[in-house]
């Protein structure tokens, strides 16, 4: 295998990996819940980006939830927590 060929690329296994975490049974549309989606590539689409084929929306693995911007200040709080209790111990 050669990993330096661009399929194996960080970006890409990072990404796969996340998607395969976060959805194991494939693109899940965060706006109404389906699993029915396209997938949208090319040159024209950002990285990862999936059209549900039930409400026509548009989202990514990244695209944020309900809970909008919050959710990655959440994640920063939690990593930031998690710096300080490693300082401590
Ligand atoms: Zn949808």
């Amino acid at each position: 295998m050669d990993i330096n060929a661009p399929r194996y690329t960080e970006e890409t296994v990072a990404h796969e990996h996340l998607e395969s975490l976060n959805w194991p049974d494939g693109p899940f549309c965060p706006h109404c819940g389906s699993f029915n989606s396209t997938r949208l590539g090319g040159t024209h689409h950002r990285k990862g980006l999936v059209q549900c084929n039930d409400c026509r929306q548009q989202y990514t693995l990244t695209v944020p939830t309900s809970a909008g911007q919050g959710a990655s200040a959440i994640w920063l709080e939690a990593a930031q927590a998690w710096v300080c209790e490693a300082w401590a111990a």
